[in-house]
């Protein structure tokens, strides 16, 4: 088993319990395409035949949503179809957003260099009030470095 496996593994049984219970309502699907981020309430995804569909989720995620830094990436996120052209995000602890770069994919989440904190919403430090800085990672492992 890889590092990598087994964080993500880490990550599954710690979050099981809320796994289990969204498993009950429906199954969460992923859908992948090229994001643009439109403004205040969403960013929306065209997929690879050309359909335009909006994004949506809570705060956090709808921070992550109106990223200008995102604008464009080939992104990928976990979650449902609502009404027709509109897709709701997990829950931003589910960690449902990603950016595939270089055959890789990406966590999306964002870093103080100066506090070392870690953050999955681009803002102010709490800590330093400084602009956090938006960090691609490929795993969600404890460590910084
Ligand atoms: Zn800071």
């Amino acid at each position: 088993m890889t590092r990598r496996t087994f964080s993500v593994l880490s990550l599954l049984c710690a979050q099981g319990a809320l796994v289990r219970r969204a498993r009950a309502e429906s199954s969460p699907s992923s859908l992948r395409g090229k994001l643009t981020t439109v403004g205040e309430q969403a960013g929306a995804l065209t997929l690879p035949g050309g359909e335009l569909v909006f994004l949506t989720g809570d705060e956090p995620t709808r921070g992550v949503l109106r990223d200008a830094r995102l604008n464009g990436v080939d992104f990928e996120v976990i979650g449902r179809r609502l009404r027709p052209g509109w897709f709701e995000i997990e829950p931003i602890h589910k960690r449902a957003m990603f950016v595939h770069k270089d055959g890789k994919k990406l966590f999306v989440t964002y870093w103080c260099a100066v506090c070392a904190i870690r953050t999955y919403t681009p803002g102010i430090c709490w800590c330093c009030q400084e602009e956090t800085a938006l960090d691609l990672r490929e795993s969600l492992e404890i460590s910084n470095s």
